[in-house]
């Protein structure tokens, strides 16, 4: 047979490579609020209010009170690779901050119309300024502004026909956002979190800066969570075996629910570890008659160099090392608790 004429090659427009990356970093409404809470984060605020309609799809806004932003950054800021954060490669290895690739912003510019407000300590007025496609449609305007950085997405995947349909379709991300918050509500206990559909008098999240996880824990999943938690602490320092430090709370044997609650932060990152859950889920199972699912919360601290966070561009998963061994050592103390609480209870009840 005749070889057929290989199809020529050609380079992609600028236009369609950042949309199609976009398109992988901001994969939902939640993925936006995501990036936009860690910013606050990262910008040290106090107090991070989102407002959000639509599900998201018509409009994201993210308020805080953290440091802002310089005028003379604005004209770069939502360009793709531009950051605060990360100089060199090597930064990456002790990298505190949630933000390091400079890519967030940058993408919601070319997935929905972006509008930032921003001051910075001691200025009289603020900035704003809207994007598209990574580049400022127009010289900042000078505006009142409280502290902070008021961040605004409005019309999400207008560009991206088959997303937005899908998410119009699926269930709405609403309640998803509501859970991203209560998470971060739960972890950084020091800023206030809120999170209403826009319009609404009444916040779906809502906590106050407290000292004492437990009380956040209350304002954000309430008592009859609180009621039935127990503290637990793991640390290993033998660098032969694996080094970290582990907090948290996870439910006991009074607690009922249909589904498991697993909030995980690593070196203060949200993530998400499949391995850690399910070996909780099975001492849960095992040693619970009824098998109700558990409630948990966790922080785990390793050296940073012990952390790969540049696994994906969510950073939703990350990499650690001696991960084997760190699950087995939380998954013995977790057992260990709740046999514990069980049998005192079993003992109580006989009593
Ligand atoms: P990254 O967080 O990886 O640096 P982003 O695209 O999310 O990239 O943000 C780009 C830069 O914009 C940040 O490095 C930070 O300097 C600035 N920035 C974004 N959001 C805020 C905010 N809410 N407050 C202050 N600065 C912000
Ligand atoms: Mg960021």
């Amino acid at each position: 047979p005749v070889a057929k004429e290989p199809p020529k090659i050609h380079r992609l427009d600028e236009s369609v490579v950042n949309r199609i990356a976009a398109g992988e970093v901001i994969q939902r409404p939640v993925s936006a609020v995501k990036e936009l809470v860690e910013n606050s984060i990262d910008a040290d605020s106090t107090s991070i209010n989102v407002v959000v309609k639509d599900g998201g799809l018509k409009l994201i806004q993210v308020s805080d009170d953290g440091h802002g932003i310089r005028c003379e950054d604005l004209p770069i800021l939502c360009e793709r690779h531009t950051t605060s954060k990360l100089s060199t490669f090597e930064d990456l290895q002790s990298i505190k901050s949630m933000g390091f690739r400079g890519e967030a912003l940058a993408s919601m510019t070319y997935v929905g119309h972006v509008t930032v407000t921003t001051i910075t300590k001691g200025q009289l007025h603020g900035y704003r300024v809207s994007y598209r496609d990574g580049v400022m449609e127009h010289e900042p305007k000078a505006c009142a502004a409280v502290k902070g950085t008021q961040i605004m997405i409005e019309n999400l995947f207008y560009n991206m026909i088959a997303r937005k349909k899908t998410l119009q379709n699926s269930a709405d991300d609403y309640s998803k956002i509501v859970d991203l918050l209560s998470r971060f509500a739960i972890h950084h206990i020091n800023v206030s979190f809120s999170c209403r559909k826009h319009g609404a008098t009444r916040a779906d999240v809502h906590s106050v800066a407290t000292a004492s996880r437990l009380d956040a824990i209350k304002s954000v999943y309430g008592v009859s969570v609180t009621r039935n938690l127990m503290k637990i602490e793991v640390s290993d320092d033998d660098p032969s075996t694996s080094v970290f430090e582990m907090d948290g709370f996870i439910s006991n044997s009074n607690y009922i629910a249909k589904k498991i609650t697993m909030v995980l932060f690593i070196n203060d990152r949200l993530v998400e570890c499949s391995a850690l859950k399910r070996a909780i889920e099975i001492v849960y199972a095992a040693t619970l008659p009824k098998a109700s699912k558990p409630f948990i919360y966790m922080s785990i601290k390793l050296p940073p160099d012990h952390i790969d966070v540049n696994v994906h561009p969510t950073k939703r998963e990350v990499s650690l090392l001696n991960q084997e061994v760190i699950i087995e050592k939380i998954q013995s103390a977790v057992e260990f608790k709740l046999r514990n609480s069980n049998e005192s209870r079993t003992f109580q009840e006989q009593s």
